[in-house]
């Protein structure tokens, strides 16, 4: 049987696009790796660390900037987020499929690295809210957030979906099961590439 390298499947979109929760259900079904990134952003209430993130300290963050662990990190809304370049290259020799959610700073970095094992697996996905109306709607309707954060991220949406035409793919959201079915065809799509299998 053909092996193949593992899927580096990039998805971007804004707060309330709903790609978190596309990811982590592809993670579940899929035995897709979701990639757990650093953070210096204080946990929300129900989240686990090292489960949704690596939750850090600014000073351990920036320790790892210095020791170049990170393959991509960005400022995004007033917190440092990374993502570990070891975890996602073991995973990736493995011939394990990886997802990662990350900002469309974090993505351009991604598309930018001179990595061939990177380029090899990557592929690019951005999540766009149907309206800005309804993205509000979701935002709001979350009700983990202030107003303040709420109006923050709604400035960040509105900047962020300016850089969907740097993707290769884009998903205009819909129902969370069309959004569902149209992420896994990529994914499935992306699995029968000939230039990823090791004859
Ligand atoms: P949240 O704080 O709501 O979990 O995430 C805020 C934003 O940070 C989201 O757009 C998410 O995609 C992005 N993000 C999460 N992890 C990373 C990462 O490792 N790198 C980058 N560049 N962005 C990330």
């Amino acid at each position: 049987m053909a092996m193949r390298n593992g899927i580096l499947l990039v998805v971007s979109g804004p707060s309330g696009s709903g790609k978190t929760t596309l990811c982590r259900r592809l993670a579940a079904d899929q035995a897709v790796h979701y990639s757990i990134s650093c953070t210096t952003r204080q946990p929300r209430p129900g989240e686990v660390a090292d489960l949704d993130y690596h939750f850090l300290s600014r000073e351990a963050f920036a320790a790892r900037v210095a020791a170049g662990d990170f393959l991509e990190h960005a400022l995004v809304h007033g917190n440092h987020y990374g993502t570990l370049r070891g975890e996602v290259l073991a995973h990736l020799a493995a011939g394990t499929d990886v997802v990662m959610d990350i900002d469309v700073q974090g993505a351009a970095q991604v598309r930018a690295c001179a990595d061939p094992a990177i380029q090899l697996a990557r592929v690019d996905l951005f999540v766009m809210p149907p309206s800005e109306a309804e993205l509000q709607a979701r935002l709001t309707g979350r009700g983990t957030d202030s107003a303040e954060t709420i109006a923050l991220r709604m400035a960040n949406a509105i900047e962020e979906m300016r850089h969907w035409p740097s993707y290769t793919y884009r998903l205009l959201s819909g129902t969370h099961e069309a959004d569902y079915a149209r992420i896994r065809a990529l994914l499935t799509a992306e699995q029968l590439r000939v230039s990823r299998l090791r004859c």
